[in-house]
């Protein structure tokens, strides 16, 4: 009798839509041609991570939250230190083949992740300073933002999925993370109209103001553009207060849910739109 052979894992969604957009944009290519890489590395990590130790019983959760400080302190975070130089010097050589990364923050990249023990402090540096109210980042993690964002998403994700089992963070009403206390990098606009906005370090998502900037909590609609894609599918709102701006994929127009990793790239030309507009 002949066996099938193991079944062929199927490729993630996330990476089959990427290479559609591909198909549709070729404009797009590198970004997305670095986008999937970059999945590939996280998914090897990803599976592996242990949950947060925090207590994740729903009561207990929603305690923390009403005290109306973000949840998830560095400690509690599952970081694996041989993961995370792995992550961090990876994820530097996709964007380095991308062109995505300055030669100078590249040669920085190495030097830490050659350094045992300046690695973890400067990624506490990172995370810390991107809560409320903290101190800026020490020089050593000035710059390297957006490659530790992208490096810790497999942990930080992790604790995520894990608290918004448990969680939809019913009254918390900040412009930050509820868990991590990053800013949102994207929002989705669900079928009934709400607002969630998707925290760029941690995944996390959570209700916010339909309008109202996150970024100042300008809630004065006269005072906010925002202008949609010919389809509809995605919306920006831009703030004429301080002048940032946060895209939102428009599921009341969607044939699918919102995945950010795909649609974060597929707006690509919204930001182009949105900083010749003269926003940030
Ligand atoms: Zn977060
Ligand atoms: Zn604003």
């Amino acid at each position: 009798m002949n066996r099938p052979g193991p079944p062929q894992r199927a490729e993630p969604r996330e990476i089959v839509e990427l290479r559609r957009l591909k198909d549709d944009q070729p404009d797009l290519g590198s970004a997305i041609d670095l986008q999937i890489a970059l999945l590939q590395l996280q998914r090897r990590v990803q599976a592996r991570v242990p949950l947060p130790s925090i207590n994740l019983e729903g009561a207990a959760l929603d305690a923390a939250l009403a005290g109306g400080k973000p949840i998830l302190r560095f400690e509690d975070v599952p970081i694996d230190w041989s993961d995370a130089r792995f992550l961090v010097r990876a994820t530097a050589d996709a964007m380095r083949a991308h062109e995505a990364i300055e030669p100078e923050d590249y040669r920085r990249v190495e030097t830490l992740t050659r350094d045992s023990a300046q690695l973890p402090a400067v990624i506490r540096s990172w995370y810390e300073s991107g809560r409320p109210g903290a101190a800026d980042a020490t020089p050593e993690a000035a710059g390297l933002e957006p490659l530790l964002q992208l490096a810790m998403r497999p942990f930080l994700s992790r604790c995520a999925d894990a608290i918004m089992a448990r969680t939809v963070f019913q009254n918390w009403t900040r412009g930050v993370c509820p868990l991590c206390g990053g800013e949102p990098d994207f929002s989705l606009i669900t079928p009934a109209a709400e607002r969630l906005l998707i925290c760029g370090r941690c995944t996390a998502r959570w209700r916010y103001h339909q309008l109202a900037c996150p970024f100042c909590a300008n809630a004065d609609r006269s005072r906010i553009t925002s202008f949609a894609t010919r389809d509809g599918l995605y919306r920006l709102y831009a703030c004429d207060v301080c002048h940032r701006y946060l895209k939102a994929y428009d599921a009341r127009h969607a044939q699918r849910s919102v995945m950010p990793v795909v649609d974060t790239i597929a707006t690509l030309p919204l930001d182009a739109a949105a900083v010749q507009r003269g926003y940030k």
